[in-house]
């Protein structure tokens, strides 16, 4: 969303709240995204220049890395800048740009989330995986793969010509 500061820059007011929902971004390294952002915050005049602070709740789904179970959560983000009129370095990230009067929050916010999401998730910490063997959730119970003993092949063969 594009937020008009013009409030703020006429001195009719010296803080512009707002309170949007925004479309959530594609799917990335095994995160899907299917349900709206929410973006909630305020740009605050502090005398001289403004500064925007928005919190974004993401609700997003993934799989375990270990047990391959969905999870469905909520990753919540504060984003924060100072708005700038004139700037000096176009790439300064520290800086929102007021361009005629508006804000174009969204593209930085999506991006700053988009950066900050980890690479795997467990459903828990100590996350047992599935068994390698069997695919059984050891979260569940022990299978009992890990007790069996394994005869390696080549000894199996030997104890066949050791009986004869
Ligand atoms: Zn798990
Ligand atoms: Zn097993």
């Amino acid at each position: 969303m594009f937020i008009d500061v013009k409030p703020i820059l006429s001195g009719l007011t010296d803080t512009i709240e707002f309170d949007y929902k925004l479309p959530p971004p594609e799917s990335f390294n095994g995160l899907e995204f299917s349900e709206e952002i929410t973006v909630r915050g305020k740009i605050k005049n502090m005398a001289g220049y403004m500064t925007l602070e928005a919190f974004a709740s993401v609700p997003y789904k993934t799989a375990c890395a270990r047990c391959t179970k969905e999870l469905s959560r909520v990753f919540e983000h504060e984003f924060s800048r100072t708005l700038a009129t004139k700037l000096q370095n176009d790439e300064n990230d520290e800086y929102l740009m007021i361009t005629e009067s508006r804000v174009d929050l969204d593209t930085p916010l999506l991006e700053e989330i988009v950066m900050n999401f980890d690479f795997v998730y467990y459903c828990k910490e100590d996350c047992k995986g599935l068994c390698p063997k069997c695919g059984h959730d050891l979260n569940e119970g022990d299978c009992g793969c890990a007790n069996k003993k394994e005869i390696d092949p080549r000894l199996a063969i030997l104890a066949k010509l050791l009986d004869k």
